[in-house]
């Protein structure tokens, strides 16, 4: 058997290779940081979601350290049968407290969480409205409930309104949104979107995966931006980008809706739990957010300082108001010379075209970091222009 479907898979992959799609991994061998050591070479790096520099901060790694001296290396087990250590409880304490909401839930990841929220909340009588570019784990999670399904356009809020009428028809109606889309780095309108859902008797829920940590004065993301503190419903989010970056998920939220997904939520039950490390680093990484917004203020200061540079060397960047920084090119091929130009001054960024982003819309986008320097972004500025002014992208 294996003899034909191997024909097949190499057809596939020969497929995405000249379609320019195969994807190639780039082997670090330091740790994630904004300088890392690539092959035996170093390299600026502006393409992490570690926003808040955590990734190899010294706290939480003796943090990690300490919790295996004293809960050991796993606990091989769900939580719900020997799986649950008081470091979990503690974390997901810290996460409610963070967000300002009623109860917590852990997962191994936010595909998990976000895998694991609709199906045992809404049925076949409910409905759920979807921004269409949601992240590929919230598409998923509504694949397996059996609800309704409606989708407007990326935070169009006519769409929406007209999805929200035609939903009157089912029982209880779910909107849900990206905190922070990844491609243009914009904020859903959250605002506008919770005094819809009052208008049509909707529940909201928000993924923070890229908005944590990062939008809102003190990185208490979307919700705080927009002073919806403990209004809304659900909320989802990562470990896995500011919060450190290791590994791990959550939904976070309404005291009988968090309950619920402990009886019920699937990825929950039937996976295993989150190693203690993780779970103590975790408890460390709260502790810092609450005693200090000094790496908040310092992202929020170097994004604003790397695109008015950008600007004023001339480059066309999409309003953010996040740390993604879409430098737009418009063109597909452009996006990947200039990428791979970059790479070669030292500068790690990667760029996107069709169907990543919508055709005509290529670009290259750009994460920044608490953990860069002013000479970073500097260096990396200096790079984009040498670069585009050889590729005739600025004067
Ligand atoms: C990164 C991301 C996820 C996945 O998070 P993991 O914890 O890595 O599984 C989910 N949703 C959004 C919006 C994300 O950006």
């Amino acid at each position: 058997m294996y003899k034909d479907i191997r024909a097949f898979l190499q057809h596939e992959l020969a497929e995405i290779e000249s379609a320019g799609l195969y994807k190639n991994e780039r082997v670090i061998t330091s740790p994630q940081s904004a300088e890392i050591t690539v092959g035996d070479k170093k390299a600026l790096n502006f393409c992490a979601n570690n926003y808040l520099g955590l990734s190899n901060h010294p706290e939480l790694v003796a943090a990690a350290k300490a919790a295996l001296d004293t809960h050991g290396y796993g606990v091989s087990s769900v939580r719900f049968i020997c799986g649950t250590q008081d470091l979990h409880k503690q974390l997901e304490a810290a996460i409610s407290k963070f967000f300002g909401t009623e109860d917590a839930l852990l997962y191994a990841s936010c595909f998990d969480a976000n895998g694991g929220v609709f199906e045992p909340l809404l049925g076949e009588e409910d409905a759920i409205i979807s921004d269409a570019l949601n992240h590929a784990s919230i598409i998923d999670g509504v694949r397996l409930c059996k609800a309704q399904r409606y989708r407007y356009a990326n935070a169009d809020m006519s769409e929406l309104e007209e999805q929200l009428k035609k939903a009157q028809a089912q029982r209880f109606r779910l909107i849900v949104t990206d905190g922070v889309f990844s491609m243009d780095g914009n904020v859903a309108p959250l605002d506008k979107i919770y005094c819809l859902a009052e208008k049509y008797n909707a529940m909201v829920m928000v993924d923070e995966s890229h908005s944590a940590g990062v939008v809102g004065k003190t990185g208490r993301g979307v919700s705080e931006l927009h002073q919806l503190r403990g209004k809304i419903e659900i909320i989802t989010g990562t470990l896995g980008k500011s919060f450190g970056g290791a590994i791990g998920g959550f939904t976070t939220g309404k005291k009988e809706i968090i309950d619920l997904l402990r009886q019920r939520s699937r990825p929950y039950l039937f996976s295993n739990s989150i190693p203690p490390m993780v779970a103590a680093a975790g408890i460390k990484m709260f502790q810092m957010m609450d005693r200090t917004n000094e790496l908040q203020d310092k992202l929020h200061g170097n994004t604003a300082y790397f695109i008015q540079k950008m600007k004023d060397a001339g480059f066309d960047m999409k309003p953010t108001e996040s740390a993604i920084c879409a430098v737009m090119l418009y063109d597909a091929k452009l996006s990947q010379d200039m990428a791979a130009l970059l790479q070669k001054e030292g500068i790690y960024v990667t760029g996107f075209y069709y169907p990543v982003v919508p055709k005509g819309q290529a670009r290259i986008r750009v994460q920044i970091s608490a953990s860069h320097e002013k000479e970073h972004l500097d260096k990396c500025i200096a790079a984009f222009t040498k670069v585009a002014k050889a590729l005739n992208v600025i004067n």
